[in-house]
C-alpha cells in the first residue's frame, strides 16, 4: 500500500481521499479552508455525502488532514488533485486555483517521487501548461491528467465501482504508477494521451447534458400534441443503441459540473475557431426549461404578484447539499421578480439555501413551506417529498396547485387527492 496525497477536500477530494483509505492506502488530505480541515480533524464532515462520515470514522487511522502542503508533500507519492475549477464570467474553465497550487509546488519544492494526478475536470492543453510552468521552473515532477467521473449522492459507489478508469500520460511509466492504484477496482482502464484524457471528461458531461436538453424538448412538445414523455422515453430508451439513462424530463439540470463543463467545452471550442452549435442550443434550452415553471404557475394562477408559492427542493439533486448552479436559484429568483413570495425547504441543503437565495423565506419543513401556499413547486425529488402525505398537506394549502417539476411524483394519486397536478411533458 502507498502513500497518497488528496489536494482539495471537496466533493471529489474527500471523496477519492476516503475511498483509497478504505483501500488501505495512508491518505494525507489537505485543503487551505481552515475551517474544513479544522472541522474534518474534529471528526464532522463538512459536506453532505451520503456514506462519507462512516467511513472517515472507519478508517480514521490511515487518514490525515492538513492545512500544511509541506506535510502533504512529505508524506505522499502519488498526489490526486481535486481543486475547484468553476466557471469565469466569459464561460471558460477558472484555472486560478489549478495554477495556485503550481505556484504553491514551485514555492515548496517538489521532487521526482511525486507524481500529479489531476482529478479537477481542466480544459485540453492544462496538463501540457502545468508540465511545462514546473519545467520551467526546475520541478521534475510526473503528470498524469485522470478525470473524475463520480456523482454527487453516490460518490461512495460510484469511486469504488467505477464505470471505467481514464488515465491520460505523458510517460507511460507514470500511467503505470497511476493504473497500479485503481488495479484492484477491477475497471476498465482507458490509457491515453493527456489532452485525450482532458477531452473524454468534458465530451463525457457535454453529452450527457445533451441527452438531457434533448428529452426536454421532446417532453416540451409532448405538452403541445398530448403526447406522454415518461412511456416515450421508455419506448426510446428500451432501444439498446439509445439506453434508458438521462432521459428523464424535468426542469433543467444543475449543479456544479454539467453547466460549467458544458459551458468551458464550448468556449474552448470557440477559442480554438470552431463554433460548437450543439452545445449554444443545450445551454440555452436548459436556460429555458428552468424557467418554464413560471408559465406553467401563471397558467393556473393568473399574475405571480402577491402569491405564495413553495419550493420543495433546493440542492440541485436528492442526495447533496450542493446548490451550484440549481435549479432552483433561477426560479426562486423569476418568481420574486414577477411579485411572488417564495418559500423554501430543502432537507439537507438549508445552510448552503441561506448562503445563496436572497428573498426567500426558508420552511423547517416540507408542510410549513407548503402551508397557505398559493402553488408547490416539486424542484428536486427528495425521498420525503414523494413519501409526503399529500392528502394532508394540500388541505394546509390555500390552493392545490402542484408542478411536478421532475415527474417524480403519481399523476392519477394527486389528482385523486384533488391536486391540480401538472408534470413536465405529461399529460
Ligand atoms: P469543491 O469546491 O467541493 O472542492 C474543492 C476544494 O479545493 C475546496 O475545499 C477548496 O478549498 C480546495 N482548494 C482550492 N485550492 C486549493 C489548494 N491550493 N490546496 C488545497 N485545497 C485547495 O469542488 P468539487 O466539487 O470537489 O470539484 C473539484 C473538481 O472536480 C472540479 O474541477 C470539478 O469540476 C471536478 N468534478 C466534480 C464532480 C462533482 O460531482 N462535484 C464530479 C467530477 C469532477
Amino acid at each position: 500500500m502507498s502513500r497518497i496525497g488528496v489536494v482539495g477536500a471537496g466533493y471529489v477530494g474527500l471523496v477519492t481521499g476516503v475511498c483509497l483509505a478504505t483501500m488501505g492506502h495512508e491518505v494525507t488530505i489537505r485543503d487551505i479552508d481552515p475551517r474544513k480541515i479544522a472541522a474534518l480533524a474534529d471528526g464532522s464532515v463538512p459536506i453532505h455525502e451520503p456514506g462519507l462520515e462512516e467511513l472517515i470514522a472507519e478508517h480514521r487511522e490511515r487518514l490525515t488532514f492538513t492545512l500544511s502542503l509541506e506535510r502533504l508533500l512529505e508524506r505522499s507519492g502519488i498526489i490526486f488533485v481535486a481543486v475547484d475549477t468553476p466557471p469565469t464570467y466569459s464561460g471558460d474553465a477558472d484555472l486560478s486555483r489549478v495554477m495556485g497550487f503550481v505556484d504553491e509546488l514551485a514555492a515548496t519544492g517538489v521532487d521526482p517521487r511525486h507524481l500529479l494526478a489531476m482529478k479537477s475536470t481542466v480544459p485540453v492543453g492544462t496538463g501540457e501548461r502545468v508540465r511545462s510552468e514546473l519545467a520551467a521552473r526546475g520541478l521534475g515532477v510526473g503528470y498524469c491528467s485522470n478525470p473524475e467521473f463520480l456523482k454527487e449522492g453516490v460518490a461512495i459507489a460510484d469511486f469504488l465501482r467505477p464505470d471505467r478508469v481514464v488515465i491520460g500520460e505523458f510517460d507511460p511509466a507514470d500511467g503505470d504508477r497511476l493504473a497500479a492504484v485503481y488495479e484492484p477496482l477491477g475497471a476498465p482502464v482507458v490509457r491515453t494521451s493527456v489532452p485525450t484524457a482532458e477531452m473524454i471528461k468534458y465530451a463525457s458531461n457535454a453529452f450527457l447534458a445533451t441527452k438531457i436538453s434533448f428529452i426536454n424538448e421532446i417532453a416540451n412538445v409532448c405538452e403541445e400534441v398530448g403526447a406522454d414523455v415518461a412511456t416515450v422515453a421508455q419506448g426510446m430508451g428500451l432501444d439498446q443503441r439509445i439506453g434508458t439513462s438521462f432521459l428523464r424530463p424535468g426542469i433543467g439540470f444543475g449543479g456544479s459540473c454539467f453547466p460549467k463543463d458544458v459551458s468551458a467545452l464550448k468556449q474552448l471550442a470557440g477559442n480554438s475557431g470552431y463554433h460548437f452549435q450543439l452545445l449554444t442550443a443545450v445551454i440555452e434550452v436548459n436556460e429555458l426549461q428552468k424557467r418554464r415553471v413560471v408559465g406553467k404557475l401563471k397558467k393556473h394562477l393568473g399574475e405571480l404578484d402577491g402569491k405564495r408559492v413553495a419550493l420543495l427542493g433546493l440542492a440541485f439533486k436528492p442526495g447533496t447539499d450542493d446548490m451550484r448552479e440549481a435549479s432552483s436559484l433561477v426560479l426562486a429568483a423569476r418568481l420574486i421578480a414577477e411579485g411572488a413570495i417564495v418559500t423554501a425547504h430543502d432537507p439537507v441543503a438549508m445552510d448552503a439555501a441561506r448562503e445563496r437565495l436572497r428573498g426567500v423565506e426558508l420552511a423547517g419543513s416540507a408542510g410549513e413551506a407548503l402551508e397557505g401556499a398559493d402553488a408547490a413547486v416539486l424542484v428536486t425529488e427528495w425521498p420525503e417529498y414523494l413519501a409526503l402525505d399529500w392528502a394532508a398537506a394540500g388541505a394546509t394549502m390555500a390552493r392545490p396547485v402542484v408542478i411536478d417539476g421532475r415527474n417524480a411524483l403519481d399523476g392519477a394519486a394527486m389528482r385523486a387527492a384533488g391536486f391540480d397536478y401538472e408534470a413536465i411533458g405529461r399529460t
